[in-house]
């Protein structure tokens, strides 16, 4: 491992353009749950029960009660840990362009980094279903569930849920990041949940390195990445960002 965060380290100080693409892993340590993995949500719940957005449409308090209840509790005290803060570093040393992220807790604007495409939206925002007027999150109660809008109409969070389409601004983006791209760091996600997993394969294609750091090997592992830096995202971030500063 020491030896690949050494070469992580060296190309990333060279590079001219770098884009990190970053699932629920590197939420982790600020004690978020990922869906996936050990741990993950979706040992408690079956993902097409609670985040569908036909479930939603269908039951919304179950939903509210069953998920999102829970992710604002969560959500509203994390703080950035050491992935964020170190990839927020690297965009302060110029290396670091542009964050495509697949979490939806804030984090990486927290830290510091300043261009977040928030591909599956953001969760400090609820939208009401009717008036389509936003609300932040952590100011609406939970007295009644679902919340509601003044209006009275009811309130969702301001994410993509599985069945919805992503936004074509977010996506053009996003693939526009990764044709441009000389490095792709993909850290914490599973790579599992499409379009977003197929942005490392857009980046490797147009002749980018992929560098995965996950303590799991992901579809992605000895195919579309050239290596995998196994660890958890904020010990791993913290080693590559103090030895890009030595050589720097
Ligand atoms: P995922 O839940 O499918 O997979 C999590 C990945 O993180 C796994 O590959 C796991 O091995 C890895 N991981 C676990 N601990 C880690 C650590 N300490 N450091 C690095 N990696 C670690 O996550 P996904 O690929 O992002 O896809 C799930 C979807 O769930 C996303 O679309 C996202 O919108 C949503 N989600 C977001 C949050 C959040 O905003 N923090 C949390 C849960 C789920
Ligand atoms: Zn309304």
């Amino acid at each position: 491992m020491e030896n690949l965060i050494k070469k992580a380290a060296e190309q990333l100080a060279k590079a001219k353009s770098v884009v990190a693409l970053t699932g629920a892993g590197v939420s982790v340590e600020s004690g978020i749950p990922p869906f996936r993995g050990k741990g993950g949500l979706w040992e408690k719940i079956d993902p097409m029960e609670f985040a569908h957005i036909d479930s939603f449409m269908r039951d919304p308090a179950k939903v509210w009660n069953i998920l999102i209840r829970e992710m604002k509790d969560i959500v509203d005290k994390a703080k950035p840990n050491d992935a964020h803060n170190g990839l927020a570093r690297l965009e302060e040393l110029g290396i670091l362009r542009t964050v495509i992220t697949q979490n939806v807790d804030g984090l990486h604007q927290m830290a510091g980094n300043t261009d977040v495409i928030e591909f599956h939206g953001n969760f400090a925002w609820q939208k009401c279903l009717d008036c389509n007027k936003k609300t932040e999150t952590f100011r609406i109660s939970l007295d009644e569930i679902p919340p509601k809008c003044e209006c009275g109409g009811i309130l969702r969070p301001d994410c993509v849920f599985f069945g919805e389409i992503i936004n074509p601004q977010h996506l053009l983006r996003s693939r526009k990041a990764a044709y441009e791209c000389d490095i792709m760091l993909v850290v914490g996600t599973s790579a599992l949940v499409q379009p977003a997993a197929y942005i490392p394969v857009t980046a490797k294609e147009s002749g980018a390195v992929v560098i995965e750091i996950n303590p799991e090997s992901t579809p992605l592992t000895g195919s579309i990445s050239d290596y995998i830096i196994k660890g958890n995202a904020g010990k791993v971030m913290k080693a590559i960002v103090s030895e890009v500063e030595r050589i720097k």
